[in-house]
């Protein structure tokens, strides 16, 4: 082809006629064209989402979410299927094209009420692990007003852009986790007394973050480098978990219910399962804990862990992706030793972990001060095999200071 009859493949203007033509395999784009193209691809990538975030997201459906839940954590059903569909709501939410009905998603903000140990923090860690976004837990009990000793509420953005290694956009739709929500629930009935520093006025500053506002943010944290420039973050986009063991919720629930009973009501005193009462939790429940209606609203999806009882702390040992007593195996294997444990050695550590009240988080605990002589003595030792049995667990538990084990609780 002689060159002045060269031409834009897709409109065909002559070359004269175009400012710029690129030259493809085969073929030729002019400047007007690839501005075009470049105009749909920004329209259809409005339309369909984020890419890299909408390929990763939307092949999750709630059932898959919870099914992902499922390998990592034992039991509580009604939790891994509320917080399923909550997860899946707030990720279509991001994902939202803009439409003309002006329906406006709101948030799924989640708040998890249960005893210390049940698997909160591990129900948040699951889930952010398989979204893969970065992940702040923070303590509410360290959090205070602006002006008070303590840590701004701003400081938990902070974790989540140290979580998201700085990367702004990763962050802004990232997971927080705020852990003991309950200690900052409001410790009278009348706020007007004095300034409740650790209650009321923290919720009041997390309200503005749970809502979805841009907030000024000291990328290293604390009051400490007063120099350090500000990085702008927005939290509309942030799913906050809260969670709590909310001690005593029990007797706010329980007072309720025979309230219900007595009125007209299909609640009826027999059919309530006393060793569960936190199923029944509503939120009318948590203000009545302390917590500010407002906060409550913005924590829209309530759900509860259900305590966990011997046969659930079992399988907690044994079952899960990452087992505690599958980690041991792994440890051992290294040292070329084939590490078993008996069925009986196994119920007598659950049944240690309920004694001394030490729930899902004892589990572990008691496992290494069962195991810590053999992991110091086994390696290089030669020996190729380790089985703990009843016996030796009673052995190695009477040996070591139980006092310990009570104090980790
Ligand atoms: P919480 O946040 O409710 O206090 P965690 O999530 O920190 O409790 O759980 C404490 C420990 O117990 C963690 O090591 C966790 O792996 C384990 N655990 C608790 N509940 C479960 C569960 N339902 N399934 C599997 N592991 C659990």
């Amino acid at each position: 082809m002689a060159k002045e009859e060269l031409e834009c493949s897709f409109c065909g203007r002559k070359k004269p006629e175009t400012s710029l033509l690129i030259a493809g395999l085969d073929a030729h784009i002019c400047d007007r064209c690839i501005e075009q193209a470049h105009g749909i691809v920004i329209e259809e990538s409005k339309q369909t989402g984020n890419s890299e975030l909408s390929a990763e997201l939307m092949l999750r459906k709630p059932k898959e979410i919870k099914g992902f839940l499922d390998e990592y954590i034992i039991g509580q059903e009604n939790t891994k299927r509320v917080m399923s569909v909550a997860v899946y709501n707030h990720y279509k939410r991001l994902l939202q094209a803009p439409t003309e009905d002006d329906i406006e998603i709101q948030k799924s903000n989640i708040i998890m009420v249960g005893q210390t140990g049940t698997g909160k923090t591990l129900m948040a860690k699951t889930i952010a692990k398989m979204l893969n976004v970065p992940l702040a837990i923070v303590d509410a009990t360290v959090l205070t007003e602006a002006g008070y000793v303590g840590e701004d509420v701003e400081s938990i953005l902070t974790r989540l852009l140290q979580a998201a290694d700085y990367n702004l956009e990763k962050a802004q739709r990232g997971i927080v986790f705020i852990d003991e929500i309950d200690k900052i629930a409001r410790k009278s009935d009348n706020p007007s007394i004095t300034r409740d520093v650790s209650g009321e006025g923290v919720q009041q500053a997390l309200l503005k973050l749970l809502e979805g506002t841009v907030v000024n943010v000291p990328p290293k944290g604390g009051r400490k480098h007063p120099d350090q420039k500000f990085i702008e973050v927005d939290t509309e986009n942030i799913l906050f978990i809260a969670g709590g063991a909310f001690d005593g919720i029990e007797r706010v629930i329980t007072k309720r219910l025979n309230m219900q009973a007595i009125g007209y009501s299909s609640i009826n005193k027999e059919s309530v399962d006393k060793d569960n009462i936190l199923q029944y939790i509503i939120p009318k429940d948590l203000k009545d804990f302390g917590l500010i209606p407002e906060i409550i609203g913005r924590l829209p999806v309530l759900t509860y862990m259900d305590p966990l009882d011997a046969k659930t702390l079992r399988a907690i040992l044994t079952e899960p992706k990452n087992a505690i007593i599958k980690q041991y195996k792994k440890l051992f294997e290294m040292d070329d030793v084939n590490f078993t444990i008996t069925d009986g050695a196994l119920d007598y550590i659950v049944g240690k972990a309920i004694e001394y009240k030490l729930g899902a988080r004892g589990l572990r605990s008691l496992c290494e001060e069962i195991l810590t002589e053999a992991m110091f003595e086994l390696p290089g030792s030669g020996e190729t095999k380790l089985n703990i049995t009843k016996a030796y667990a009673e052995d190695r538990l009477n040996k070591s200071t139980l006092k310990k084990l009570k104090a980790v609780s």
